[in-house]
């Protein structure tokens, strides 16, 4: 199976309806007042605190290791019926990590996250911010896909959370972008709907900010949801700007 790409005219549509294409190329936090229209929400304080999540040092596999662990890993149904695992891409050392849900049929099949549609509305929405995929670390709840693109059982999530707290020790994001509901639910511990836990940091991993927003599959859905994922892309560069200036 092979995703269908977005035409060239769909991606500049986006970032068009996103209001993103000339804000992008000047940069973030600091002129946002002056280059966009919508304000960014004011941040309250954190309120729900997240499950403790801290890996201790001592007990963290390296980076090769982990890899190695994930692709034959066995530790949750989701393994009989996976083609790839998907481990997760882009830089070690990012600013920002990116969690999405789980792999679908076409990360399933190249063995990379958010490769497919919803994947290239997230690179354009990464490219919109001035940052791009090999400059964030990009990855899911989930490392296999779930069949028929069901929704991770809670046994699942937590099975493979041990992987998912291991990168984030490892990469120490400064900034997690909580994409969707069930990335969401999973890092901070919460039922709260998305619309309710977006617009707002929260304390998630280890104390890390995390911003939730809607997934990108929800949004190609729901183009009506493009402004304020917009709202909270610009709410985490203010935070944390994706990569240093
Ligand atoms: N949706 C996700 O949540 N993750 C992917 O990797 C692809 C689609
Ligand atoms: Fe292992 Fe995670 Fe895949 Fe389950 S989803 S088999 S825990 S890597």
């Amino acid at each position: 199976m092979s995703a269908d790409p977005l035409s060239a005219s769909e991606r500049a549509g986006i970032l068009k309806d996103l209001g993103l294409v000339a804000w992008s190329r000047r940069g973030y936090a600091g002129d946002t007042a002056t280059t966009a229209e919508s304000t960014v929400a004011e941040v309250p304080p954190a309120a729900e605190a997240a499950p403790a999540a801290r890996v201790r040092e001592t007990d963290l596999p390296d980076w090769e290791e982990l890899e190695q662990r994930v692709a034959g890993c066995t530790r949750c149904a989701l393994a009989e019926h996976r083609q790839h695992t998907v481990f997760g891409v882009g830089s070690r050392a990012a600013r920002w990590m990116i969690v999405g849900e789980a792999p679908g049929a076409e990360e399933d099949r190249r063995g990379e996250p958010f490769v497919g549609k919803a994947g290239q509305l997230l690179d354009a929405i990464l490219e919109a911010v001035g940052t791009s995929r090999d400059e964030v670390f990009i990855t899911n709840i989930v490392k296999c896909r779930p069949p028929g693109n069901r929704d991770p059982r809670p046994e699942e999530a937590e099975a493979c959370s041990q992987y998912l707290q291991a990168q984030i020790a490892r990469v120490d994001p400064e900034l997690i972008l909580a994409v969707g509901r069930v990335a969401a639910h999973n890092l901070l511990g919460v039922e709260t709907p998305v619309g309710r836990l977006r617009g707002r940091v929260h304390e998630g991993p280890d104390g890390r900010p995390v911003v939730v927003t809607y997934h990108p599959a929800y949004l190609l859905r729901t183009p009506s949801a493009k402004r304020k994922t917009w709202d909270d892309l610009r709410l985490a560069c203010s935070q944390v700007p994706p990569k240093a200036a």
